[in-house]
């Protein structure tokens, strides 16, 4: 029996990228920012123009998806999951053409049970197929022919067009 295909996204699903970019933030830019309003709302509206600048090159330089934290319970929850979906990875890799090789480096390490025919680097994502898909991007659930499931994130906290999932957690509850 196939089973039924679920479809993950890499940022801010599988890898906390946005908690990344706010340590920056507090760490190296000098701000008066704090990270409970880091994390609140799009990061770019708490920046400067010359900041945004500086975050936009240090997320397209080589290396800068190598060291992300995984998102707390994700890799449990997955292998978990793997048992009951045929489970797929797909990022938007090709907006950062630097990062496709720390990105598949980071899935090899962090979920290595993932082959690499089940790892997918695209750019629109409407090109993808499945049951379920898991993305923080509205945009990406909007063209989605199966169930879309948007992962809170601060950037999308005014959404209300998804049913929402909390964390990893809220996951498995719903789909296990
Ligand atoms: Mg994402």
């Amino acid at each position: 029996m196939t089973k039924p295909r679920l479809i993950l996204d890499q940022d801010d699903v599988l890898a906390a990228t946005h908690g990344k970019l706010a340590q920056i933030v507090l760490s190296d830019f000098g701000t008066n920012l704090t990270h409970e309003a880091l994390h609140q709302g799009p990061l770019q509206q708490h920046l400067s123009p010359e900041d945004q600048k500086r975050l936009y090159k240090l997320i397209h330089a080589p290396g800068f998806f190598t060291d992300i934290p995984v998102m707390p319970n994700a890799y449990e929850a997955v292998l978990e999951l793997s048992k009951k979906y045929d489970i797929f990875v797909a990022t938007a890799a090709m907006e950062f053409p630097n990062s496709f090789r720390d990105k598949y480096d980071w899935l090899q390490t962090h979920f290595n049970f993932i082959p690499w025919s089940n790892i997918i680097f695209c750019g629109d994502k409407s090109i993808l197929s499945g049951d379920y898909l898991i993305d923080d991007m509205p945009r990406n659930l909007k063209t989605f022919k199966g169930k879309g499931l948007l992962f809170n994130a601060p950037h999308n906290l005014e959404e209300t067009a998804y049913e929402r999932v909390r964390n990893w957690e809220d996951i498995t509850k719903r789909l296990l």
